[in-house]
């Protein structure tokens, strides 16, 4: 399998989740080896870093941040997981502000984003990392893990104290063509219960009841699913996207229960630490 980049330039604008603000994001292509480097261009002077190359990021519990200092970028996992859904390596990302656009909450305007870019493989081998012993971080309650194998698999377990979500479990073979099917379409969720803390602490912003489901004993509010278990079906989303803060793709059994950004950053810096020391 060769790298790829995108053929021509693309820019997508849309109101960022958290801050609420309205930004523009330009991908453009990148010679091979590149890798995929973020640029903040609101910046007097731009700040630009490359995934694999500074730290992955500090994570909160909502979403997942790279880049260091006030060049940091949030909300990427949603647009990284398009990428690697498509299969993209090499991409120069220019974004005016720091957060991401929100869209619809779900991975889908990225993806349609990025294929009118026109996705075109390059004259140089893809780095494929390939996990050889299990790698785990978290507890007995809460934990991702990922344990060697020739396919990247995710098998995921959520337990919410909600009817409407409850305990599940949802595992898939991942694919860029099943992912765009069952996966990219799951949109970001909140409870009810959280939501207006949340808005008072200052989350969500730009967050409604269209990109964001507020989700209630009964279902969600205002709105209706696009899968029975949406939510779950989200959490393996921000999942693969924040696995590919890597800058990578990686092959291997992914087993989650009960996580979220703040664990999958630990297990993406457990993998550096193993695979890819910096
Ligand atoms: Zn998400």
């Amino acid at each position: 399998m060769d790298e790829r980049t995108i053929s021509r330039s693309v820019e997508i604008t849309g109101v960022a989740l958290q801050t609420g603000a309205l930004v523009s994001m330009t991908l453009k292509p990148a010679p091979p080896g590149t890798g995929i480097v973020f640029r903040r261009v609101d910046l007097s002077q731009p700040i630009s870093f490359k995934l694999g190359e500074v730290l992955a990021g500090s994570s909160g519990a909502r979403r997942t941040t790279v880049g260091i200092g006030e060049g940091a970028i949030d909300t990427i996992e949603h647009f990284m997981a398009a990428l690697w859904a498509l299969s993209v390596d090499n991409v120069i990302v220019e974004v005016g502000g720091p957060e991401l656009p929100g869209l619809d909450g779900s991975a889908l305007g990225f993806l349609k984003a990025v294929k009118e870019a026109g996705p075109v493989d390059q004259e140089k081998t893809k780095n494929i990392l390939r996990v050889t012993g299990t790698v785990r971080v978290g507890n007995d309650d809460s934990y991702v893990m990922i344990s060697p194998s020739d396919r990247f698999s995710v098998s995921y377990t959520i337990d919410y104290p909600v009817a409407s979500i409850g305990k599940e479990t949802f595992g898939i073979d991942l694919t860029g063509d099943n992912f765009e099917k069952e996966i990219a379409p799951a949109r970001t969720f909140c409870l009810k219960r959280e939501a207006e803390a949340l808005l008072a602490a200052g989350y969500g912003k730009g967050a409604d009841l269209g990109n964001t489901l507020v989700m209630g004993d009964d279902g969600p509010v205002g709105n209706t699913l696009r899968f029975p278990n949406e939510p779950l079906r989200h959490k393996i989303l921000d999942l693969v996207g924040d696995l590919y803060i890597l800058g990578i793709p990686i092959k291997g059994a992914v087993t989650a229960c009960k996580s979220g950004h703040r664990l999958n950053a630990e297990l993406v810096e457990k993998i550096y630490d193993k695979y890819l020391p910096r």
